[in-house]
């Protein structure tokens, strides 16, 4: 159970969650705590400490001491440690699963296959680092116009200090190990500041590297509503780099933050294109799984359907069979449609589904709310003059714009501010890549729904959807710098010269 057996000292006596500093699980001098809603129930289901300003000071001077002494720890040691943490972390997937269904609605299959997952991205980052940190490059300077060989050049990868990693409430644990996990192993300090829905899953996981025995302060987690504590954070003059996942969120950071690298995984609207000779089959199975899973809270959901008017009727039939057969209800029971994360997001979501309705959307289903549980529902006939064709709804609302030409989806695709994913629907490769290469976004799947994982892959966003480039190789590069240490030679020297 959360928040009990080897979890039990970072709960307090009042049942509030503590935050993780210097090595302790410790409560927050401002006696205050942030309640968690559960979105089911949409009552308190959990509490965390509200942390002050104090307390982010003192986690980010223990961070930079903690990190002088963890860069000069052996690469395989730190490695060590990060499979113990993967394992600790895999051993108590069910409480930090039960947290997940708890706090964010996740389906309690696949909040088990989160912590799994986390715990293999762990194991991974680990093994890619050790290769990827043990090799550097040995450059001569005779290449250069007008040199001789009088300059060797040795350039190697060095830590940043502290990274502070922010992730949203969708994946509280996975999208904060795809950041500690990197930083640790590439010799930095870590900072998590978690989403508030999603918290106490994160906490529990921080708890599984305190359990592995890493240095006092080198991890810290600090609680609180972001809104509150979030500018203190990302504006500190401690921090060396930030990690954020999440919405517009990272846009305002971006343009606040100092002059320290950026990994920005913002939102999506990724669009998937069917054209006329798709596997009709294939695509409405993957319509239905990319844009329902997880009732559509995730950034790479199929967010708009831009379907060939020839085959439109036969896909909206196919993909409607399936959406029938959606169960709804509890995350407990494991169902496929789950309350959505808070009220405001689903009155955001009803906000786009009236608009639609205003405007002459064709609703395949009733609309049906009860709570913050939304039955799922497809809209089609969406002109580009409902808000619901642009926007993001991160529900269980998928709209259908039916297209007359390859151009028509391309172009619509490359109207959106946002250029996360995309995917496209052919069994034409040669038209695949065409269209791939004309669609402005940061990955494009052939003939499958867009994804995230696995996760070593490249992973980015253009345009509104990100900065730089996640996955674990690029995660680990992305948190480093390079160093250079040049030889200069009193003479030309040639090899066997
Ligand atoms: P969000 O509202 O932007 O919040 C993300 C994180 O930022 C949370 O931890 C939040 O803390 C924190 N935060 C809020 N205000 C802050 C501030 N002023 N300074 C620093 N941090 C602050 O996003 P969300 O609702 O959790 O997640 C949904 C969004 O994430 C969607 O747009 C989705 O597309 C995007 N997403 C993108 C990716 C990707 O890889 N591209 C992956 C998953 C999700 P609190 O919870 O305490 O407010």
């Amino acid at each position: 159970m959360a928040g009990s057996g080897v979890f039990a000292e970072i709960r307090d006596g009042d049942g509030v969650f503590r935050y993780y500093s210097d090595g302790e699980w410790k409560a927050s001098a401002s006696g205050k705590s942030v309640p968690i809603i559960n979105p089911t129930t949409r009552s308190t289901h959990f509490k965390v400490q509200a942390c002050t300003q104090e307390e982010v000071n003192k986690i980010i001077e223990s961070a930079k001491a903690a990190q002088k002494l963890w860069a000069k720890t052996p690469l395989w040691k730190r490695a060590e440690l990060l499979h113990r943490a993967a394992a600790i972390l895999k051993e108590h997937k069910a409480p930090i699963a039960e947290c997940l269904v708890k706090e964010i609605a996740k389906p309690a299959k696949d909040a088990v296959t989160e912590v799994v997952r986390s715990g293999d991205l762990i194991s991974y980052c680990a093994e890619e680092g050790v290769r990827i940190l043990g090799e550097g490059k040995f450059l001569v300077s005779d290449s250069f116009p007008g040199n001789e060989r009088t300059k060797y050049c040795l350039t190697s990868k060095i830590p940043l200090g502290v990274v502070l990693a922010i992730p949203p409430f969708n994946y509280p644990v996975n999208l904060a190990v795809s950041k500690i996990a990197p930083a640790l192993i590439a010799g930095n300090s870590i900072v998590l500041k978690p989403p508030t829905q999603g918290a106490v899953a994160a906490l529990h996981m921080v708890h599984c590297f305190h359990l592995a025995g890493f240095p006092r302060g080198l991890i810290s987690c600090v609680t609180g509503k972001g809104s509150e504590i979030g500018d203190f954070l990302t504006m500190h003059p401690g921090i060396s780099c930030i990690s954020f996942t999440g919405g517009d969120t990272g846009v305002a950071i971006s343009k606040k933050a100092g002059m320290i690298p950026l990994q920005m995984e913002l939102g999506g609207k990724d669009a998937c294109i069917i054209l006329e000779d798709a596997d009709v089959d294939l695509a409405a199975a993957n319509v239905v799984k990319g844009g329902f899973s997880y009732s559509g809270q995730r950034c790479t959901a199929v967010k708009v359907v831009l379907v060939m008017e020839s085959v439109a009727d036969k896909l909206v039939e196919k993909v409607n069979a399936k959406v029938q057969k959606l169960t709804v209800g509890a995350p407990e029971d494991d169902c496929d449609i789950t309350p959505v994360v808070t009220e405001s997001s689903a009155n955001f979501i009803e906000g786009l589904v009236m608009d639609a309705k205003q405007k002459g959307a064709t609703f395949c289903q009733e609309y049906r709310r009860e709570g913050n549980l939304i039955w799922p529902l497809l809209l089609d006939h969406v002109q580009p003059d409902m808000r619901i064709a642009w926007e993001e709804p991160f529900g269980p609302v998928l709209p259908v714009i039916r297209i007359n030409s390859v151009e028509e989806g391309i172009h619509h695709c490359n109207a959106s501010n946002f250029g996360l994913q995309g995917c496209v629907f052919t069994r034409d490769i040669n038209k695949a890549i065409l269209i791939s290469d004309a669609m402005e976004t940061g990955t494009v799947q052939i003939n499958s729904a867009p994804a995230r994982g696995p996760d070593h892959f490249p992973f980015q966003g253009l345009k509104d959807s990100g900065i730089g480039s996640q996955g674990i190789t690029n995660s680990i590069s992305m948190m480093t710098k390079i160093k250079t240490t040049v030889i200069n030679l009193p003479a030309p020297s040639y090899t066997m010269g």
